[in-house]
This record gives structure tokens, C-alpha cells and sequence, in this order.
């Protein structure tokens, strides 16, 4: 048996044509809403070939099978929807954003109920899992980017007979494969590094359960929020140099960390210890507001994962969580040279007012 292929080769290998003579390299972007008649795929809504490609590369590196969605949130919305009316769903108060809303809506509408937890605190975690029917988190969080015991969590909800998603959008199946650890199903917002160029939004979810996935096969056929073609082709050409991107914004982030900590003007930053994503807690709202806006290179924008660095401040949107510090800014981290990061950092910093 010849050894399983690494990671950084499979983000390269799968997910292509046959290597056989006049084949593309590259699965080219299938344009089409239906097909003719006879075959296997019918419809737009129910295959498309540019699709299939993105995922059987992602499914490859993380371990089972994938399906993609129009964004992240188009994701969410269908692996909450396999709650039962009623059933209860742990997550963690520091969860992403648009996932408490959609969740503090359901919960409005008498759909679900929820359980917010400190996913740092596992037997409190634990402890809530008893009447759950999904566990649903994040680790690290987002922009907390507090770390769960991710093995840990994951049996105290299967021993309570709950099922577990784990949104792998921060770490990436480079630094973290969830289904390995025991996780029911992984939930990307593709749209940050597995894409990562800051130019289209796409989902995905992968599982090793067969019954599952066809479950959510035919209900994306009838919801119809799949992705478009040409979005599942550039992803995928994305993921391509996933390796290179996320080991280099790594480093870059490590570094910064290391250096923004010895800054005056840093109450606390916070660095999970792997991946691109920095939290940088200053004094006020105001040293944060006037820090995003004073750089040249670091760019104000929300999300993540891209290859140039962007930074806000969290707080700033009326639906982050109030235990977010006002003063905190995430750092997505890319892939520049980190001297020339670093350099526009500091000055902004050293123009704010000391305290
Ligand atoms: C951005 C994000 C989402 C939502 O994804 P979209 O592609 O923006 O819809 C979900 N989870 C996390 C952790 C995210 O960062």
C-alpha cells in the first residue's frame, strides 16, 4: 500500500480530470442549467461539475464527504435546520456572530432553544449537553479565539447522544481535522481561507455519514442553495495554494503576536498559538476606531482569511456579543512580508493617544 498522500498534496491532487491524453488539468467551469436528457445529472439545481470538483478536494482533506452551499450561512442554515422542533442547541457564547442571530431567531420563533456556553469551561460544557440535540462550536472562537478541548467536548455530547458540527472555518483541515477528533460534521465558510482572496462567498459541509449526506444532498436539490459554478471554480483554485497561504499567514501572525504584546498600548492580545488570527484588546473603542483607521497597508474591513490583512474592531456590530471587549481589533493576517505589516502597525499604534 503506498503511503496516504499529505495535505498540502491533496489541496494540490484532488478534486481533477482524469490524467489521461487531451484531458484539461483543471476541471473548467460547467455554465449550465440543465443538461440533456439520459444522463446522471438532469438539472443545474441537482449537479454541476464545478461543484463536484470543489468538493471531492475538500472532502479529501477533510476526511469525508462534502457538499457546497451559496455562502457559509447558507451551511448554517441547513445543518440547523436538522433540529428537531423544540430540541436544544449548546454553542458557545463566543460562536461567529451571524450564527447567534440566526439561532436567537429560531429560538424567538419557538423553533429551538439554546445554551450558551464557555467552551473553555469543559465540564460546564459538559453539564449542558445532558438534554442536547446538537453540540454546535467553534475553536479557537470567533474573535475571542478562546480553545476548546475539542476531543473532550465532542465525547461529553456524543455520551448525552447529541450530535456535533464543528465550524472548521479558522483553523482550516490544514491545522484541524474535526471528523478525525470524532465530530459528526464540519462546517466551512469557504469564503475565508479556503477560497482566500476576499472574492466570493461559498459554504460547505463534510460528513463520513452516509445517511446524513443524503439527507442534505436532497434537500439542497429542493432548497436550492447551492453555489454558483463560477464561485465553486475559483474556490477551488483558491484552495489550490491553501498550504503556502495558511503556513505563511501563520507565521506572520505568530510573529506579530510576539511583537504587539510588548506594546504599551496592548491590554492583552490573544493568539491561539496556530493560524492567521490575531485579537489585539486596546484600552477604549476609541484607540480601536482611530487604530483602523490610521493604517495605509492593513485594510478596515470585516472578514477573514484572505491573503491581505484586514482588521476591525468587533464591537462595532450591534450584534456582537457585549462580553467582547469594546477595545478589541481581530487581525486576519495575510501573507505580505510581516516586516512591512509590522512597520504599518506600529506607526498607527504610535500615533494613538497613550492611554
Ligand atoms: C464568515 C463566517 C461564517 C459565515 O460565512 P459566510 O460565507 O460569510 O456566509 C460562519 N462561520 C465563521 C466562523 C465565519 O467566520
Amino acid at each position: 500500500m503506498p503511503e496516504p498522500l499529505r495535505p498540502a498534496t491533496v489541496a494540490v491532487t484532488a478534486g481533477r480530470p482524469p490524467h489521461e491524453p487531451d484531458q484539461p488539468l483543471n476541471e473548467p467551469i460547467t455554465m449550465a442549467s440543465t443538461y440533456v436528457a439520459g444522463g446522471d445529472r438532469e438539472y443545474g439545481r441537482y449537479t454541476n461539475p464545478s461543484w463536484t470538483a470543489f468538493e471531492d478536494a475538500l472532502g479529501a482533506l477533510e476526511g469525508g464527504r462534502c457538499l457546497s452551499y451559496a455562502s457559509g450561512m447558507a451551511a448554517v442554515t441547513t445543518l440547523l435546520d436538522l433540529v428537531a422542533t423544540g430540541d436544544k442547541v449548546v454553542v458557545p457564547r463566543h460562536t461567529y456572530q451571524g450564527t447567534l442571530v440566526q439561532l436567537a431567531d429560531l429560538e424567538m420563533r419557538g423553533r429551538l432553544t439554546t445554551e450558551l456556553v464557555d467552551i473553555t469551561d469543559t465540564a460546564a460544557v459538559a453539564a449542558a449537553c445532558h438534554d442536547a440535540a446538537l453540540v454546535w462550536f467553534e475553536s479557537p472562537t470567533n474573535p475571542a479565539l478562546e480553545v476548546a478541548d475539542v476531543p473532550a467536548v465532542i465525547e461529553a455530547a456524543h455520551a448525552a447522544g447529541a450530535r456535533v458540527v464543528v465550524d472548521n472555518t479558522f483553523l482550516t483541515p490544514l491545522l484541524q481535522k474535526p471528523l478525525d477528533l470524532g465530530a459528526d460534521i464540519v462546517l466551512h465558510s469557504a469564503t475565508k481561507y479556503l477560497a482566500g482572496h476576499s472574492d466570493l462567498q461559498l459554504g460547505a459541509v463534510v460528513t463520513r455519514d452516509d445517511e446524513l449526506y443524503g439527507v442534505l444532498k436532497n434537500r439542497r436539490d429542493v432548497q436550492g442553495n447551492h453555489p454558483g459554478p463560477f464561485e465553486a471554480w475559483l474556490a477551488l483554485r483558491g484552495l489550490r495554494t491553501l498550504a503556502l497561504r495558511v503556513e505563511r499567514a501563520s507565521t506572520n501572525a505568530a510573529e506579530l503576536a510576539v511583537r504587539l504584546s510588548s506594546h504599551p498600548l496592548a491590554v492583552e492580545v490573544r493568539y491561539p498559538g496556530m493560524g492567521g488570527m490575531v485579537s489585539l484588546v486596546l484600552p477604549s473603542a476609541d484607540h480601536a476606531d482611530l487604530l483602523v483607521r490610521s493604517t495605509s497597508l492593513w485594510v478596515h474591513a470585516t472578514s477573514l482569511g484572505g491573503v491581505e490583512s484586514t482588521f476591525e474592531r468587533r464591537r462595532r456590530w450591534k450584534s456582537e456579543p457585549t462580553t467582547i471587549p469594546e477595545g478589541l481589533v481581530r487581525l486576519s493576517v495575510g501573507i505580505e512580508d510581516v516586516e512591512d505589516l509590522w512597520a504599518d502597525l506600529l506607526s498607527a499604534l504610535d500615533g494613538l493617544p497613550r492611554s
